[in-house]
């Protein structure tokens, strides 16, 4: 039988739009091993799509069985998520560095009926998918090829999931954000009318695949018509090797979260100089603090610097332009109003809507763009999915964010912190409740408790576990050791001091 083509309401179908309007365009300009520039045309994109599709397809796989990628951003890991899309194969992505154990958790609880990785990366014979196989620019190989399904249909409806990202759950284990391919193209057209990006652009994309922003930056490139540009880890570690891969592949719009522009701003601030392609930056994930914004304002002059806030749970809520220069005595970033087809309203702790300017209330998010819920959590998705504060009677579900924020007279908010304890790490969204889960599934540790702890101008986690047993000295060292090797490197605490009880 044939297969249908997915509609534009499908996520391959938004992004490879451009394929047949302009195949010769660089849809994926990368540095290949050697540092050298690679280009991947439109044309070239969809026909590695759609060979990794010929193959998956041979699987005999159903609509809705989900495909773990384990890979870094790269013209073969988009191919191999448009596969996915194409055929209605829910992608879940995850990075080269995440740890065995949250991998595991992760196909525990979604049963992929395939892990296809990179074909750099080696196998993970602690991961227990049913299917395995790996992936390159020269096609798809499966290693083991997962039970064949019964089929209920071939066709792909807007309402299938697209993809789950998993981000850090309060209990204690990652929660998995479900996206229908109707949320995340509705929100990426809603990007297409606020024109983020152009055909122009050519937009370096900096995180790792597991967050939504890696997924941003390439929704944003492609349905756009430009040109995705990832960077690769080993460039982000140096700032004169990831300004001299921006300057030379061009980039004229960069994503990244704000601790992005750190190391740069703090140790050669004078390489941004060398930046005369780029005219916007995009960051997101949390607070830009204020002197580094300023002094990127100052050294990127004239650059477009935005603002993006909003959750996983939505992919974004707004972006907005930071005012240039920065006025003085500004102490909060705005993050303005709801993007194109979307709203924001502030509801204060009586559950009443907040119109009020200089009060503060709880973001709650209207758009066509939510998630469908939480994967196999239906009390944390009914936590977040909830009535419609503004009438309640018509049945619809707003987000409730968890986030607070400030209403300014024009109605424009700007973020106050959370009612929660999410915190934020360098732009990964981190429950400490999950750490502190993490570590008390370790032998030897009874309870833990994980803070968020200033420290020269940034904040790193710390946490302290409180060991059970009369060992002390070495052996604490070394239960407290292996307690932060257990935490994905992103959200591992700086400092895990032991404590004992009491007796
Ligand atoms: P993202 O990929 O946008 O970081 P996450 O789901 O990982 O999304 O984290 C969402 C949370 O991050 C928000 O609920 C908010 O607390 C915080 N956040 C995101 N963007 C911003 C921003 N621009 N300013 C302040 N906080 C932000």
């Amino acid at each position: 039988m044939e297969r249908p083509r997915p509609s534009a309401d499908n996520l391959y179908g938004l992004l490879m739009g451009p394929a047949s309007v302009t195949p010769d365009k660089p849809a994926v300009v990368e540095a290949d091993g050697a540092g050298t520039l690679r280009e991947t045309s439109y044309g070239a994109l969809d026909a590695l799509t759609r060979r990794y599709a010929a193959v998956l397809d041979g699987l005999g796989l159903d609509v809705g069985d989900r495909v773990v990628v384990e890979a870094d951003t790269s013209a073969a890991s988009v191919a191999m998520l448009l596969a996915c899309s194409m055929l209605g194969l829910p992608f879940v992505t995850v990075g080269p560095q995440t740890p065995d154990t949250r991998l595991a958790s992760i196909v525990d609880a979604v049963e992929p009926a395939l892990h296809a990785r990179a074909e750099h990366l080696a196998p993970r014979e602690r991961v227990r998918a049913q299917g395995r196989a790996h992936f390159g620019p020269d096609g798809l190989v499966v290693e083991r090829p997962p039970a064949r399904r019964v089929r209920r249909r071939r066709e792909v409806l807007a309402t299938d999931t697209a993809y789950i990202v998993f981000t850090s759950g309060s209990t204690g284990r990652p929660k998995g954000v479900v996206m229908s391919h109707r949320s995340i193209v509705t929100f990426l057209r809603a990007m297409l009318q606020d024109r983020l990006a152009g055909p122009g652009d050519r937009v370096a994309s900096t995180s790792p695949l597991q967050f939504d922003f890696a997924l941003f930056g390439i929704g944003v490139a492609l349905s756009s018509g430009g040109t995705l540009v990832p960077v690769r880890r080993e460039d982000l570690g140096s700032p004169r090797r990831m300004i001299g891969f921006l300057r030379d592949a061009a980039v004229t719009q960069v994503h990244g979260v704000p601790s992005l522009w750190r190391p740069v701003l703090r140790h050669d601030p004078d390489l941004l100089k060398e930046l005369h392609r780029v005219a916007s930056v995009v960051f997101a994930g949390e607070e830009f603090p204020l002197p580094e914004l300023r002094r990127l304002q100052e050294m990127l002059p004239g650059v477009r610097l935005v603002n993006g806030y909003g959750a996983t749970e939505s992919m974004a809520a707004s972006f907005t332009v930071v005012p240039d220069p920065l006025p003085a005595g500004t102490e909060r970033l705005s993050i303005g109003h709801a993007h194109a087809g979307a709203e924001m309203t502030l509801v204060d702790e009586a559950g009443e809507v907040v119109t009020e300017p200089g009060r503060t209330g709880e973001i709650y998010l209207r758009t066509p763009a939510l998630f469908t819920g939480y994967w196999n959590d239906p009390e944390a998705t009914a936590a977040v999915l909830v009535d419609d504060p503004v009438e309640p009677r018509h049945g619809q579900k707003v987000l409730r964010t968890g986030d607070l924020a400030r209403l300014g007279a024009d109605g424009e908010l700007s973020f106050v912190g959370r009612s929660d304890f999410q915190v934020q790490i360098h732009g990964n969204r981190v429950e400490l409740g999950e750490i502190e889960g993490t570590l008390t599934r370790i032998a030897g540790v009874s309870s833990a408790a994980a803070v968020l702890v200033p420290r020269a101008g940034d904040h790193v986690l710390a946490a302290a576990v409180v060991l059970d047993g009369p060992e002390g000295g070495s052996t604490s060292r070394r239960r407290s050791r292996s307690a932060r090797g257990s935490c994905p490197p992103t959200w591992c605490p700086a400092r895990c001091t032991p404590c004992r009880s009491f007796r």
